[in-house]
């Protein structure tokens, strides 16, 4: 038979600037390029492999396992297939049907797929509301023990670190220090974070740490991390009386080629540039401030932003959209004109994106654009 023309050619990437918050940090390094090709085939890592993937020598998947925990701080790591695998692990290995987890208002769709594939009960922890919709040490403290008292079975609490709605830095360390203190094992939710800011999942008082090598960690992707403490390993890395090298809940190996070696490559990339936190902070609220320049812009979420990812509500474009000939499209459009993509098409009341990564002379561009558009599009 003969294929369809599936359209695989793609440019988005190389020649226009992107702000989708969702692509900004699976950027590849160029260390990372250069081993998806060469690890491109299947199984690619499994050439010295005496069983188990994780203790594989060449390439060394031991010693990039050994290096992530520290950068990570936990006692045991493995790599999953991403953010919402790793959450799912953890939930099947402690929970049983019917057991409740705690979960912030803020978290991501995965996590409530993760809760119904396990078949568990949710309660959830509401955010504040507008303008900020925080999710606050005081009320997750509320309603954990509220679920207790109430004899919910709450076997699992879960934190978003960064959720990708607002692009709200929740306070871990201390959400974590509350679950600790009330007996409840508590993961949080790195996709937004690992790789991307520093992590020290015991600082942070979590049992366990889940991450995305394609959101944050400059990986090809798809990849999780999923870090814990020594206590619960036993449990989560139970093997097969079976097949004894092979870990359960891993279902034997995960990651087995591209995804693992990129994300391999990239963690000098990624470690290096984790400690330039702060400037990416910088940059996105100055970026912020010149958004807000325009006619009724405001980010909403937490302020001054404590991420990259920001969301904006924009009044302006709405009404240019109302009366412009190309209706919702003409921002998308606009932004094509310039080769700045990553809003989504037709969106102009409110929108997110991201300048992880670019220079401060592209974010100038990029929000004079934006000036330029509300002043002008009509
Ligand atoms: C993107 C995202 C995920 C999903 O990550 P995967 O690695 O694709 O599973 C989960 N949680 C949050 C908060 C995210 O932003």
């Amino acid at each position: 038979m003969e294929c369809q023309d599936y359209g695989l050619s793609r440019t988005l990437e190389r020649e226009n600037l992107n702000l989708n918050p969702l692509q900004r940090g699976g950027l590849l390094s160029a260390k990372a390029r250069e081993a998806l090709y060469e690890f491109g085939d299947g199984y690619s890592v499994c050439d010295y492999c005496a069983g188990r993937l994780d203790e594989v020598a060449k390439p060394s998947i031991n010693g990039f396992l050994e290096d992530l925990a520290k950068f990570i701080n936990v006692d045991a790591v493995r790599t999953v297939h991403g953010a919402r695998e790793g959450k799912f692990a953890v939930m099947h290995a402690m929970c049983e049907k019917g057991d409740t987890v705690l979960v912030d208002g803020n978290a991501h769709y995965t996590t409530h797929l993760a809760v119904e594939r396990n078949h568990l009960n949710m309660i959830e922890v509401p955010n504040n509301g507008a303008p900020e919709f925080e999710i606050t040490p005081e009320k997750y403290r509320e309603t954990l023990e509220n679920a207790i008292d109430q004899n919910k079975n709450v076997k699992l609490a879960l934190l978003t670190h960064v959720d990708g709605d607002y692009g709200n830095l929740t306070d871990a360390k201390q959400i974590g220090k509350i679950c600790k203190d009330a007996g409840i094992p508590v993961a949080l939710n790195c996709a937004y974070s690992m790789g991307r800011l520093p992590i020290d999942a015991k600082a942070m008082n979590m049992d366990f740490v889940v991450g995305s090598g394609h959101k944050s960690m400059a990986a090809s992707g798809p990849i999780g991390v999923l870090g814990m403490k020594e206590e619960w390993a036993d449990l989560l890395l139970q093997r097969s009386s079976r097949h004894e090298k092979k870990e359960i809940e891993m279902l034997g190996c995960t990651s087995r080629g591209a995804p693992i070696a990129t994300l391999m490559a990239s963690l000098p990339h990624v470690i290096e540039r984790v400690s330039k936190w702060d400037v990416e902070v910088e940059k996105t609220r100055n970026f912020v401030s010149q958004m807000e320049e325009i006619d009724g812009v405001v980010q909403v979420g937490m302020r001054p932003t404590e991420h990259d990812l920001v969301r904006f509500e924009t009044p302006k474009f709405h009404e240019i959209a109302d009366k412009h000939p190309r209706r919702g499209f003409f921002l998308y459009e606009e932004l094509k004109k310039r080769k700045i993509v990553g809003i989504k098409r037709g969106q102009t009341q409110w929108f997110k994106c991201s300048t992880y990564g670019l220079s401060q002379k592209q974010v100038d561009y990029i929000a004079r654009s934006f000036q330029e558009i509300a002043k002008t599009a009509i």
